[in-house]
C-alpha cells in the first residue's frame, strides 16, 4: 500500500545495513534491489517484515538471488505505472501524535495549521484520483510546495519524505469562514471565530476529510433541536466529537478496548454507554442509552475542539438521507438552509466518505458503518476470486469488487432511495474499478426487483456482452458475509435476522435459519409468516404490524381497548387493516424478525410510528431491564421438513403481563430472552439434524447488542460455536460482500 512511509523506512533500513541498490513503487508492489554482505541481506529481509511502519500492511514478501551488478549508492526511483496491475490504496488516517504535537506547539511552523500531515497520517483515499499514488494524481496537485516543505518531501530520513499531501501555512490549503449566503466573515483567526459562533448556538457546516459535517453545541438543547428541525431529522441520533479521552470519560463509560478504538488511526465513532450525569443534551440521541462519540481526527478538529471547549455535534452534512455534501458550492447550495455558517477550505475532496461507526461487543470491535479509516482497504478472501461486481441491497448500501484474494468492499454509500445516492454509488463504482483495475466478468445483485441497486445491475445487461449476471438471495448473502468476515469457507447454520429480504417464495423473509455455504443454502426453518398490512406503511407504523400479529394469531377479540397499542389507532384504521389482511391486497406475508421487534415495541407502548429505520426496536432494546431473566413460551412446528417458530403463546403471555401491570422494561427483557431461546432451540435441533455445530449470526437485527449478547451466551453454553460480525457490518452494508462471493461460486451465471 502506498503513502504509508514504506520507502523511507526501506531507505533507513538499507542505510543501517550498509546495502546499495534501489527501491521503487509500481502499480502493484514495491520492488527493492539491494546488494551487500550475505548476513546483512538476511537481516534486512527479517527487519523488512518485522519492523515495518504502523500503516504498512505487508501482504507478502518474495525474494530472489541474482548476480551483483555493482551498485554504487542507494536510490529511490520514480514510481512505475503498469497496465492492469493494481496496488492497495490507503484509507485516510487520523492525525498522528507527532503531527499533533507540532500543531499544538506555538514555536512550530505548523502551529495551529489545520492541514498538517505526514507519511503516518492525513488524507489519502479521499484525495486520490488514480494510482500509482503521487501528488499530481491527487487534489493536492494545485498546491506547489514551498522550499521548506519540498526539502522535507525530498529527505528520505524525514517523516514527510514523499508525503503527497505535505503542506504548511505558507504553501498549503487554507480555511475560510463564510455565512450561508457565501459572504466571507472577516476575521483574523478563522478557527477562533468558528468556535465562538458554535458556542453562541449557531450551526456551522464544516468541510472535513470526506465531506461536510454539520456541527453545533451538543450541550445546548436549543441548538440541537434547531439542527434537527432544519435537517429534517426529528430523532435519529447524532454523533458527537470530544477533545480527549478524559472528556469522553466525563460523558460515557468507556472500556480499555473502546479507548483503543477511539484513539486508533481509524478513529471511528464508537457507540458508548452514556452516563446519566453527562451534560450532552438528551436531544442528541433521544430515548437511547448509547451515545456515538469520536475524537478529533484532523488538526482542524483538534484546534476547533480545544478552542470551543464544548462537546460538538458532528453529523453528516446532508438533508435527511441524501449523500454527504462534498464541494464548497454544492454545500452552500444544499446546506444553505441548515447551517448559519460554513467553515470551508480549498483542498478538494475527490471521494466522499462518511465517518465509520463501531461498537465493542464480545471483546472485539464490530463495524456498524464501514467508511473513513477502513475503506478501501480490502477484506481478505480465503480463495482466489474472479472479477465480480456485487451491487448490494438498498438501505446502508455498499458495493463490492473482487480480484485475486481481495474483496474491495466500498465505503458506506447510503440508502439507495434517491437519485443523488444512486449517482454517488455509480461514481464510486467507477472510481474503484479504475483504482483497482477491475473489469467485472460477473455482476451480482439482490433478488428484490425494486431495489435501485438491482435496477442498476440489470441496466448493465445490454452493454456487457460476455458478463454473467447472478441474482443472490438476501439472507444467503448475509450469512456468507459473516463467513468471509472470519475467513471461513465451509457449511454453517446461518441465522439471518433482519427487516426485509426478498424470499425465494415471493414472501418477505427476515427470520431465517439456513444451512449455508458459498454455493447455496437450504431453508431449514423460519419465523412464522404474518401479514405486513399495507407493506411499506407497516414498516413506518409499527402499530400496524402489532395489529397484524394480533389479528392473524389471536383474532379481533384480542384488540382490547386497554392495551397501550390502541392509543396509536382508531377503529376505522383497524377495520382497514383487517380488510387488508383478509384480502391480502398490498399485504405480503413476512417472516421478518425486525417486524416482530416492531410489533412488540408497539404492543407495549414504546412507539407507534418511526422516524428512522428500526427506531421502535432500538428503543425497545434501550428500555430492557437487564436484570430480568424470565422468558415467554413459543412453539416450533415442523412443516414438511421446515421448522416454523410460532408466536401465539408469546403474544398471549405479553398481553397477560400488560394487563397484570408488568412494566414495559420487564416485558422487553423477557421478549429479548425469548428470542435468544428461539435461536438456541432452533440451532440445537438443526445441529442435530445436520451434524453442524457452527452457527453464524447475521442481519441488521443483530445490531441489537442485548440480543447479540443473550444469543451468543445461550448458544455457547450449549457448546455450539458462534460466528458474529467484526470487520464487515452485520446490517445490509455487508450484503454486497456476500453477494460477490456467492456469485463467484455460482455454477454458471444466470441472466435474468
Ligand atoms: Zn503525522
Ligand atoms: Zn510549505
Ligand atoms: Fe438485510
Amino acid at each position: 500500500m502506498q503513502g504509508v512511509g514504506f520507502r523511507p523506512f526501506v531507505y533507513q533500513l538499507v542505510t543501517r545495513h550498509i546495502l546499495k541498490g534501489w527501491v521503487c513503487n509500481t502499480s502493484e508492489d514495491v520492488r527493492i534491489d539491494v546488494e551487500g554482505e550475505q548476513a546483512a541481506l538476511d537481516q534486512f529481509l527479517v527487519d523488512l517484515e518485522s519492523t515495518a511502519p504502523p500503516l504498512a500492511h505487508i501482504e507478502s514478501v518474495s525474494a530472489v538471488i541474482e548476480k551483483p551488478v555493482g551498485f554504487e549508492s542507494f536510490e529511490i526511483l520514480e514510481s512505475i505505472s503498469e497496465e492492469g496491475k493494481y496496488q492497495l490504496v490507503s484509507p485516510d488516517v487520523a492525525t498522528c501524535p507527532a503531527c499533533l504535537e507540532e500543531v499544538l506547539s506555538p514555536d512550530d511552523r505548523r502551529y495551529r495549521y489545520p492541514f498538517t500531515n505526514c507519511t503516518n497520517c492525513g488524507p489519502r483515499f479521499t484525495i486520490i484520483e488514480d494510482m500509482p499514488y503521487d501528488r499530481p494524481k491527487t487534489t493536492m496537485r494545485h498546491f506547489k510546495m514551498c522550499p521548506e516543505c519540498q526539502q522535507e518531501y525530498d529527505d528520505p530520513l524525514n517523516r514527510r519524505f514523499h508525503a503527497q499531501p505535505n503542506a504548511c501555512p505558507r504553501c498549503g490549503p487554507a480555511l475560510e469562514l463564510v455565512d450561508n449566503k457565501g459572504r466571507t466573515v472577516e476575521t483574523k483567526d478563522v478557527l477562533l471565530e468558528a468556535s465562538r459562533l458554535l458556542s453562541e448556538g449557531n450551526i456551522v457546516a464544516i468541510k472535513g476529510l470526506g465531506g461536510f459535517l454539520l456541527s453545533c453545541d451538543a450541550t445546548s438543547e436549543k441548538a440541537v433541536r434547531l439542527l434537527r428541525e432544519r435537517k429534517q431529522r426529528p430523532s435519529k441520533p447524532f454523533a458527537i466529537m470530544l477533545t480527549s479521552l478524559e472528556e469522553v470519560e466525563e460523558h460515557c463509560q468507556v472500556s480499555v478496548l473502546e479507548k483503543q478504538l477511539l484513539t486508533s488511526h481509524q478513529s471511528p465513532i464508537v457507540l458508548l454507554k452514556w452516563k446519566s450525569e453527562s451534560t450532552v443534551t438528551k436531544a442528541v440521541a433521544p430515548g437511547l442509552k448509547h451515545l456515538g462519540v469520536m475524537l478529533p481526527y484532523t488538526p482542524m478538529h483538534h484546534v476547533l475542539l480545544r478552542e470551543t471547549a464544548l462537546p460538538l455535534v458532528m453529523t453528516s452534512g446532508n438533508l435527511s438521507e441524501e449523500p454527504i455534501a462534498r464541494d464548497n458550492d454544492e454545500a452552500l447550495r444544499r446546506l444553505g438552509g441548515v447551517a448559519d455558517y460554513f467553515l470551508l477550505h480549498n483542498r478538494d475532496i475527490y471521494s466522499t466518505y462518511d465517518d465509520s461507526v463501531a461498537i465493542v461487543e464480545r471483546d472485539r470491535p464490530q463495524l456498524v458503518r464501514r467508511a473513513r479509516g477502513y475503506a478501501p482497504y480490502p477484506i481478505h478472501l480465503p480463495f482466489e476470486a474472479k472479477q465480480v461486481l456485487a451491487c448490494g441491497a438498498e438501505l446502508k448500501d455498499t458495493f463490492c469488487l473482487t480480484r485475486n484474494d481481495h474483496a474491495f468492499l466500498s465505503q458506506h454509500i447510503g440508502d439507495m432511495e434517491n437519485l443523488e445516492t444512486l449517482e454517488h454509488f455509480e461514481n464510486t463504482i467507477e472510481l474503484y474499478k479504475r483504482l483497482f483495475r477491475v473489469q467485472p466478468e460477473i455482476i451480482a445483485y439482490d433478488m428484490h426487483p425494486e431495489y435501485l441497486s438491482t435496477k442498476y445491475a440489470k441496466d448493465l445487461v445490454d452493454e456487457s456482452s460476455g458478463v454473467a449476471f447472478v441474482p443472490v438471495q438476501h439472507h444467503h448473502a448475509h450469512i456468507v458475509s459473516c463467513l468471509v468476515d472470519h475467513g471461513l469457507q465451509e457449511s454453517v447454520i446461518g441465522v439471518a435476522f433482519d427487516g426485509t429480504g426478498f424470499g425465494m417464495d415471493g414472501c418477505i423473509w427476515g427470520g431465517e435459519f439456513l444451512l449455508t455455504d458459498y454455493k447455496g443454502f437450504e431453508r431449514l426453518g423460519h419465523l412464522q409468516y404474518v401479514p405486513l398490512p399495507g407493506g411499506e406503511t407497516a414498516i413506518k407504523k409499527p402499530y400496524r404490524m402489532a395489529i397484524g400479529y394480533l389479528l392473524h394469531i389471536l383474532g379481533r377479540d384480542s384488540l382490547d381497548d386497554n392495551l397501550p397499542l390502541m392509543q396509536y389507532v382508531d377503529s376505522q384504521e383497524t377495520d382497514i387493516i383487517e380488510k387488508q389482511i383478509s384480502s391480502g391486497i398490498n399485504t405480503p406475508l413476512t417472516s421478518s424478525c425486525g417486524r416482530l421487534f416492531d410489533a412488540v415495541a408497539a404492543l407495549v407502548g414504546v412507539r407507534g410510528q418511526v422516524d428512522y429505520e428500526a427506531q421502535a426496536a432500538i428503543e425497545l432494546e434501550a428500555i430492557a431491564d437487564e436484570g430480568e431473566g424470565g422468558h415467554y413460551p413459543f412453539s416450533i412446528i415442523g412443516q414438511g421438513g421446515v421448522d416454523v417458530v410460532s408466536f401465539g403463546e408469546l403474544f398471549t403471555a405479553i398481553i397477560t403481563d400488560l394487563k397484570g401491570g408488568v412494566s414495559p422494561e420487564v416485558i422487553s427483557a423477557r421478549f429479548h430472552n425469548t428470542i435468544a431461546q428461539v435461536v438456541l432451540r432452533m440451532c440445537q435441533s438443526l445441529a442435530g439434524r445436520t451434524g453442524i455445530n457452527k452457527v453464524a449470526l447475521s442481519g441488521g437485527v443483530f445490531q441489537n447488542r442485548l440480543l447479540l449478547r443473550l444469543t451468543t451466551a445461550a448458544l455457547e453454553a450449549a457448546e455450539l460455536s458462534v460466528l458474529t460480525h467484526g470487520k464487515v457490518p452485520t446490517n445490509d452494508g455487508g450484503v454486497s460482500l456476500g453477494q460477490a462471493v456467492i456469485a463467484n461460486f455460482a455454477e454458471e451465471g444466470r441472466i435474468s
